[in-house]
């Protein structure tokens, strides 16, 4: 099967390789879709994210949907939780799998993740797409998991304000996820003129001195952590979603003491993906009109250059084309 693997830096290679095994409490899936995400960016522009670093070559890829092979569900559309917990450390039986200090996650360190024709998977964390929901909607469910459990950790209130610092697509979708849930309005930061006409399309307004009850910072760097403090209302709640290039995140002290801030740090999802398929199979969230590009798995490299420059929004690989 072809796969496109990561060697080092901006160093992908697309080769041949065997189909991989399929161990007990496996199933084998064959990738229909995968979105490039802004951690992909990391791996693939810096050779690593945080801490962690590419030490063996590595098939980055973590929002993906398929189709399963072989066995009693074969030919079932599914979208893949990309998330490995143990389920039996504290953090696990305590109901926070995605604070699992053992997690295992699809590309991320030595574990392969979508880039591939196939890849086998515990079965319990493949999740049935409905008929409505496409394949690359089903990509998209894995971002969208994102932004419900920060949406979760803003605790907004029915009527109150939010603002998105940063509207890629996770940013996006706080807002569709703002709206849904009541906000009366939804302020929108974003740099880059496509994005906030994204933005606007889906209801957000730009700052103009207002302050919100929730910030969502989803561009992960130190210029926007301040600006998200500034958007915040005294007492108000900022939550961290973005991931700063540098393994750091600095701010005001006294922007932040002063309004008795309160912040939230996002780390991934935990159990939300039956909430992000209801969501989108009801048609309560848009994630197609975020896909704006697709290419073929002999393409990543094309891909990756593109979302480097972020362009559009969601690029989604089709490594069945
Ligand atoms: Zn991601
Ligand atoms: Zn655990």
């Amino acid at each position: 099967m072809r796969v496109s693997r990561l060697h080092g830096v901006a160093d992908i290679r697309l080769t041949d390789e065997p189909i991989p095994q399929v161990g007990p409490g496996m199933t084998l899936v064959r990738v229909t879709a995968v979105g490039l995400c802004g951690s992909d960016l990391h791996w693939y522009a810096e050779g690593g994210i945080g801490d962690a670093t590419i030490t063996t070559p590595l098939v980055v890829g973590h929002e993906f949907a398929g189709v399963i092979e072989g066995g009693p569900a074969h030919g079932r559309r599914v979208a893949v939780d990309p998330a490995i917990p143990c389920e039996t450390c504290t953090s696990c039986r305590s109901g926070y799998r995605n604070l699992c200090p053992y997690i295992r996650f699809a590309g991320h360190d030595r574990l392969d993740g979508g880039l591939q024709e196939m890849i086998a998977w515990p079965t319990e964390l493949l999740h049935a797409l409905p008929d409505g929901v496409s394949d690359s909607d089903g990509a998209m469910l894995e971002p969208l998991g994102v932004a419900l459990h920060a949406f979760d950790l803003g605790h907004l209130h029915l009527g109150g304000t939010v603002a998105v610092v940063g509207c890629g697509p996770i940013g996006l979708l706080l807002i569709q996820l703002a709206r849904l849930a009541g906000a009366s309005t939804i302020i929108a930061v974003e740099p880059l003129p496509h994005r906030a006409e994204a933005a606007r399309r889906f209801g957000a307004v730009p700052p103009e001195n207002a302050q919100a009850d929730v910030v969502f910072e989803v561009a992960g760097n130190d210029a926007a952590v301040d600006t998200a403090l500034e958007l915040a209302r005294p007492g108000g709640r900022v939550v961290l979603v973005g991931i700063p290039d540098e393994d750091r995140t600095s701010f005001r002290a006294s922007l932040a003491r002063r309004k008795g801030l309160t912040l939230a740090l996002v780390r991934r999802m935990n159990d939300v993906y039956p909430r992000a398929i209801r969501l989108v199979e009801e048609g309560k969230i848009d994630v197609s009109s975020l896909v704006t590009a697709r290419y073929p798995l002999t393409e990543t490299p094309a891909a990756f250059i593109a979302a480097t420059r972020r362009q559009g929004l969601k690029i989604v690989i089709e490594p069945q084309r």
